[in-house]
């Protein structure tokens, strides 16, 4: 294998041999540790997007790293043919953490969300009584739940839809932070899940009304009719709690976790329910050869632990807090943005300008140039998600970089 060290070399070779299923800024990242990455060339970065809310615990995290390393060395993989001696630990490690009954572990956060998606449907058909075939999920305008067919069945973002037809039946879309409309949606007796996101990521942050939450979560109750959380981007301390939904303090009928639930080393997701629901499952129904493995729920427990001995939820909430405020100076006086809105470290700020402008896109090229990573998503809105491990002192370095780009930054 040749040695990258130009990232002109490293973006020829992706560009020609892989497909071109993403748009990157044009940096070629080699190293990361802690709340920092290094480019090939040696530069160095602060990550304010922490690989989309995976990384909360900082890069390459020491005690993620030896879990890692250990159980490597002693049992990687076993499928779920047998039992391992691992997999009930995490088991038992992840339902008392977030208080459920039981966990279903996969490997990527689509599989967790069409996880989510067949056990709403069997209940739904097995406990609810809804007629084969009939069930409805409601999901939300603006979500974003990942890339399977079925999921984005129930997307609106037309460039994530186009041409991938036909779709999947049973879902109804709502607005999104719409009460109302929830329960006019769930006046249907065929509805057995609502299925949202607490803050809307993708979408650009989107920060529903306070109450939101919790009363969906009544009104869900209320029609007999399971409130699905994907935590996937929100959970595992992001937002200052260590689900968002504790902001409110609900407990989702089901859980869906990943990113985050395993610091950026290996691909974990899982779906956490009580009994009444999870035990709709049966042998054969459901499952992931790599789901589970010994590997990936060593590297989750520890993950997890960091988040608790670090006390990163609550770093999240103190310096979201002074995140806003100093952005909230800069939108004060700036032409060129328009608001900032977020909930622990999970921000955005939105541009003045459309979303089909490249303002955000330039912005960001030089915000990297300064040394900080941000990506624009939905074109006019700049998401930031530094590491949870950041300190006060860098997080203040990095609002001046931020605040130097935009005053300076000319369309
Ligand atoms: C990232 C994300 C997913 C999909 O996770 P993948 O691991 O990319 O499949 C689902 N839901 C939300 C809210 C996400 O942010």
């Amino acid at each position: 294998m040749e040695m990258i060290t130009s990232a002109s070399q490293a973006i020829a070779l992706e560009e020609k041999y892989g497909a071109h299923n993403y748009h990157p800024l044009p940096v070629v990242l080699a190293r990361g540790e802690g709340v920092f990455l290094w480019d090939v060339e040696g530069k160095r970065y602060y990550d304010f997007l922490s690989a989309y809310s995976a990384v909360n615990q900082g890069h390459c995290h020491p005690k993620i790293k030896d879990a890692l390393i250990e159980q490597a060395g002693i049992l990687t993989l076993t499928s779920r043919a047998f039992h391992n001696d691992v997999l009930g630990q995490f088991e038992k490690y992840l339902a008392d953490y977030f208080g459920y009954d039981k966990v279903l572990p996969m490997n990527t956060g689509a599989e967790g969300v069409e996880t989510a998606i067949k056990i709403a449907r069997k209940w739904g058909y097995e406990r609810k009584g809804v007629d084969e075939n009939a069930a409805k999920i409601i999901v939300a305008e603006g979500n974003f739940h990942g890339r399977t067919t079925t999921i984005i069945s129930f997307s609106n973002d037309k460039n994530a839809r186009k041409n991938f037809g036909p779709y999947t039946a049973g879902f109804v879309r709502i607005p999104y932070n719409d009460v109302d409309a929830l329960n006019r949606a769930l006046e249907d007796e065929d509805v057995v899940a609502f299925l949202v996101e607490p803050i809307q990521g993708e979408a650009g942050v989107f920060v529903p009304d306070e109450g939101y939450l919790s009363k969906a979560k009544a009104a869900c109750a209320g029609k007999n009719v399971l409130f699905i959380a994907d935590e996937i981007q929100t959970g595992i301390a992001r937002t200052g709690k260590m689900l968002a939904v504790d902001h409110e303090n609900v407990r989702p009928d089901m859980l869906i976790l990943g990113k985050a639930i395993s610091g950026g080393f290996y691909p974990v997701s899982a779906v956490l329910a009580d009994d009444a629901v999870m035990d709709v499952i049966k042998p054969g129904q459901h499952g992931s050869t790599y789901g589970g493995n010994p590997l990936g729920t060593k590297v989750a427990m520890a993950a997890l632990e960091v988040v608790r001995e670090e006390g990163l939820a609550e770093n999240a909430e103190r310096l979201g807090q002074i995140f806003r405020e100093r952005m909230q100076r800069l939108v004060d006086k700036s032409e060129l943005l328009t608001l900032v809105r977020g909930k622990g470290l999970l921000n955005a700020i939105v541009i003045n300008d459309s979303p089909d402008s490249s303002t955000a896109w330039g912005i960001c090229l030089k915000l990297a140039e300064k040394g900080l990573l941000a990506k624009p998503t939905h074109g006019n809105i700049i998401r930031f998600a530094p590491p949870l491990v950041m300190t006060a002192a860098q997080l203040a370095e990095c609002c001046d970089i931020i605040e130097e780009v935009v005053t300076e930054f000319k369309k």
